[in-house]
């Protein structure tokens, strides 16, 4: 597989190296050179395929020869170990498509399992790696999860501090051993910042063995292109005629990833890029320009993302494929209509958390009669309880999952948003 730079298309290198380098150049993304196609009549084949089966057949498609099937057969088994997407009707012609079935309930769990596995076939090759992630909440219990005493392997993880949930952060803050927390006084995208920062220095880079696992890494995204296809192939025949999918999106990886799947030929009529009041992509759809603002603290945190990543990606594939921009339907929602949503799920019988509730807000304003409505659910409600209880005057009980890291100490550090700050410690703490 080859991917170039999007900000260098000199810049080119396969799809290992792509993965443990993250960043190119500039902090240029990587894409992908070719874009494979399944052909129309071998869709319904794939689509009758199990998960796993199918899974590895569309990331062989991406990857090709650079892993032998047989071991990449064993990282998607090993990665995909937990119950797959799951459908759930709340209206006649609107269901959820649950992703928050893994290990730490969030959809980022695809994601980053697939990757801790890419990497730890690399270990193999190579020694150390310092994975140093930025994280608004989901991702860095996904990551310190999947790469939980992998032999090697240092995670490091930034969040900003008091603006997660509390069970969020028992999540991966209790865990210790090889996973050092890191609670910056800032917001994601300070957070963000400073791991680009880290990748725009050379000497930190190869001294450490630097790698990020944030959804710009291109493995994470290959991987949720999976449940894509998963969740269609779930839906009748008729639902599928006029399918409309609605992301809630922060980096827009989710939405890239199902961009991808598009463009392979899963025939979704068409996106809803659903953001909280951060909303720098659908100003941008409705003016044209780009402007993003100060990040805004919401409830759907996760999602509290003024500059997202992967947007470069998401014009890129558009361009490719010769989409038009203006195909992509795009919302905001506010935290008012958002907890009137989840009263208004509630009502119909679903109890949903904040991200899910804006996918879902815009889907049903937008739906028209003859489509039918997928809206992503990203997390668990047990994750977001504060806020899911506070507005449905519930009492949500704790899976199991996040039971117990609720009682532990939190094992963080705390820092300023400073680079020279991080970089001591990364550097110190070898
Ligand atoms: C990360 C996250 C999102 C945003 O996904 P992106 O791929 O970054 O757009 C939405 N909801 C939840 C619950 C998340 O954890």
């Amino acid at each position: 597989m080859k991917l170039y730079n999007l900000k260098n298309h000199d810049e080119q290198v396969n799809f290992l190296q792509a993965v443990q380098m993250g960043l190119g150049q500039k902090q240029g993304l990587f894409f992908p050179m070719n874009l494979p196609v399944i052909e129309k009549n071998k869709l319904e084949t794939i689509l009758e395929m199990d998960f796993l089966t199918r899974s590895i057949k569309i990331l062989s498609m991406f990857i090709g020869d650079e892993i032998e099937l047989k071991y990449l057969k064993q990282y998607i088994n090993n990665a995909f170990s937990f119950s797959g997407p799951n459908i759930v009707p709340v209206s006649k012609n609107i269901s959820c498509c649950e992703l928050f079935h893994g290990p730490t309930l969030a959809f980022k769990d695809f994601g980053a399992r697939f990757m801790a596995q890419i990497l730890s076939h690399l270990n193999n090759i190579n020694n150390q790696v310092t994975i140093l992630t930025a994280t608004s909440g989901d991702t860095g219990a996904a990551v310190a999860h999947a790469f939980y005493k992998v032999k090697n392997v240092r995670v490091i993880i930034l969040y900003p501090n008091g603006k997660i949930s509390k069970l969020q952060e028992s999540l991966f803050c209790t865990l210790g051993k090889n996973i050092t927390t890191i609670a910056i006084n800032g917001s994601f995208d300070a957070c963000q910042k400073l791991v680009k920062q880290a990748f725009n220095d050379n000497e930190l880079r190869t001294t450490t063995g630097l790698n990020s696992a944030n959804s710009i890494n291109i493995s994470r995204l290959l991987a949720q292109i999976c449940y894509y296809f998963e969740a269609y192939a779930l839906i009748s025949q008729k639902n599928r005629k006029r399918l409309v999918v609605s992301v809630p999106c922060g980096n827009f990886g989710n939405l890239t990833a199902g961009l991808l799947a598009k463009s392979m030929g899963l025939p979704i009529q068409s996106f809803i890029a659903a953001t909280n009041a951060n909303d720098t992509v659908p100003r941008f759809l409705s003016t044209g320009q780009w402007k993003p603002y100060n990040c805004i603290s919401t409830i759907s945190n996760a999602m509290d993302i003024s500059r997202p990543n992967n947007w470069p990606r998401v014009q890129e594939l558009f361009y490719r494929k010769q989409w038009q921009l203006k195909e992509l339907n795009f919302g905001s929602v506010s935290d008012q209509i958002t907890k009137e949503t989840l009263c208004e799920l509630k009502n119909i019988g679903y109890i949903s958390e904040p991200h899910a509730a804006i996918a879902y807000r815009l889907l049903k304003d937008k739906l028209k009669d003859e489509e039918f409505g997928l809206f992503l659910g990203t997390a668990h409600p047990a994750k977001f309880k504060n806020v899911v209880d506070n507005v449905l005057n519930e009492n949500i009980k704790l899976p199991f999952a996040l039971k117990i890291p609720s009682n532990l100490p939190l094992l963080s550090y705390y820092m300023q948003p400073d680079f020279n700050k991080l970089r001591k410690f990364l550097l110190l703490k070898k």
